[in-house]
């Protein structure tokens, strides 16, 4: 799968990234430092990805307010979209889901249970039909 990857935090990158290789999963991982930069990614690139990671708490733009624009837009907003977050704030959950999200996934601290949480939600989404572009 392409995964648009939505993180400000670069320890939190290489994170995933380690996990994606140490599963020897066969994902494209794409980068984007928040909002704006993913915006800029989608508008940019000929083929959209299969699925959206998306951090809340980003600077320039938060995962939410870029949440809002993509699911405003025809073009973007049937990408699954799968909050990455460590808020365990109820409001956000709600906003995330009021706005349309495909999943709100709570980083464990412990790196162990990181990868395994990880591992489920690209299972589940390599099963699922995407949305070719
Ligand atoms: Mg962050």
């Amino acid at each position: 799968m392409d995964v648009l990857f939505i993180e400000d935090d670069t320890i939190e990158t290489m994170k995933l990234q380690r996990t994606v290789s140490k599963l020897q999963l066969k994902h494209n991982i794409i980068e984007a430092k928040n909002g704006e930069q993913a915006l800029d990614i989608l508008k940019s690139s000929s083929k959209l990805p299969d699925i959206i990671l998306l951090d809340l708490n980003m600077p320039r733009m938060s995962g939410i307010e870029f949440l809002e624009i993509i699911k405003a837009d025809p073009k973007y907003k049937y990408l699954p979209t799968i909050i990455l977050t460590t808020s365990e704030n109820r409001a956000d959950l709600l906003e995330c889901y009021r706005i349309g999200v495909a999943g709100y996934v709570i980083k464990p601290l412990k790196y162990e249970d990181y990868e395994t949480k990880l591992k489920t939600v690209f299972e589940y989404w390599q099963t699922n039909e995407l949305v070719k572009a």
